[in-house]
């Protein structure tokens, strides 16, 4: 093995060097994986975007071989399908909580984003508690590569991974991650058998606005939970091209080519003339959540995952909108171990879904800033960078 990491760290806004970052010491309860591959992320073109905090590694979805256990490791870190050995792929859940605070003893180890402490691998982790920071990723500290855009990456104590079977390719094992996100988000549009409010059942109308992979993975989830009808308001010819072939949606319109009356006709001609019962806005704009609302039918529900990353204070009339409408609003922002289980499941089967259609275009490295900059292309999904 090499004594140092190839990566790509950030070091300002729109800006990544290539560094050697040194392999980290394996500490007993951790381990050590050569990253296979890598997927971009739609938060990793944010952060590119943005001035970082510090000098860090991007990358959250990762799939890599172990190179090294400590010799706790087994029993510190949680693997579905383990027991682990060197040698083995993994993919990894992007966050470690604390597992001790109120949130982690009240919704359980692991939840994502509700930890106050929770560190994201490849992202900038700010220590809220007492005392020395239990993890880090900042590139001139140990273990100095805890993101994935590099050639090792440092797995922690308490982080939750997938042992990937040999037949499953890396760069579908990284697909955890963003189809588990789309995964929850539909999920929590999902009600109690038979309740008035029920929105996800075979006479339904899913809406899903946005054409990104998130958009895209939802739109194929919904599909697969048996809605009468999936529909799509996007940006982009070619991905709603993509959103009928991989992610079975029936009817598209391009936000770019039509008016608002237009998109409103669009649904209501779909629907009877009374709105979509489920929207997923999978949009980082508010104004697409704002038109989500009125695309919403009475009693209906609608979730957004989209406004993730920007403020955006928007319109919102009280009485039409939330109380005269019956309607359902959710945020989704934690996740679980058990999410990601079920999207690990549906990747199992690739051979039947072809997850493969998402990705448009294949990285390295030296690539990958263009492949950031270049990431609001029309014709661009999802990137990913196969070592
Ligand atoms: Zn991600
Ligand atoms: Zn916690």
């Amino acid at each position: 093995m090499a004594n140092y990491s190839r990566a790509a760290v950030q070091t300002d806004v729109r800006k990544l060097e290539l560094m050697d970052l040194p392999i980290p010491e394996v500490r007993d309860d951790g381990m050590l994986i050569r990253v296979e591959a890598v997927s971009i992320c739609g938060s990793d073109v944010h952060y590119f975007r943005n001035k970082p905090i510090f000098p860090a590694v991007l990358g959250h979805e990762v799939c890599g071989t172990i190179v090294e256990m400590g010799k706790d490791a087994r029993r510190t870190i949680h693997a579905f399908y383990g027991p682990l050995s060197v040698g083995d792929r993994v993919c990894v859940y992007p966050g470690v909580t604390c597992g001790k605070c109120m949130d982690c003893l009240t919704y359980g180890d692991g939840v994502y984003t509700m930890c106050r402490d929770t560190f994201a691998y490849g992202d900038f982790f700010q220590y809220q508690g007492e005392g020395e920071p239990p993890f880090t990723n900042r590139v001139n500290e140990w273990p100095y590569v805890t993101g994935g855009f590099a050639e090792y990456m440092y797995i922690y104590p308490n982080t939750y991974v997938w042992k990937v079977p040999d037949t499953m390719p890396s760069r579908i094992a990284s697909l955890i991650d963003p189809l588990a996100c789309a995964l929850r988000a539909v999920e929590l549009a999902q009600r109690a058998p038979g309740v008035l409010e029920d929105s996800m059942n075979v006479n339904s109308t899913a809406l899903i606005m946005g054409d990104g992979a998130i958009g895209l993975f939802a739109a194929f989830y919904a599909r697969l939970l048996g809605v009468r009808q999936v529909l799509m308001i996007g940006a982009s010819e070619y991905k709603l091209g993509v959103a009928r072939d991989f992610s079975g949606v029936d009817a598209g319109i391009n936000t770019l080519a039509s008016t608002y009356e237009e998109r409103r006709e669009f649904v209501l001609s779909r629907t009877g003339g009374r709105g979509a019962d489920t929207v997923i806005n999978c949009v980082g704009n508010a104004k697409a959540f704002r038109e989500g609302a009125d695309h919403m039918k009475r009693m209906g529900t609608m979730v957004d995952i989209g406004n993730a990353i920007n403020p955006a204070p928007v319109e919102f009339d009280v009485q039409r909108d939330l109380t005269f409408k019956h309607g359902t609003y959710m945020g989704m922002m934690a996740t679980t171990p058990a999410t990601f289980n079920k999207s690990f499941t549906l990747l199992l089967q690739d051979e039947k879904f072809h997850f493969d259609k998402i990705f448009t275009g294949q990285f390295t490295l030296d690539t990958l800033q263009g492949a950031l900059e270049n990431a609001t292309s029309p014709e661009y999904i999802k990137g990913f960078i196969q070592f």
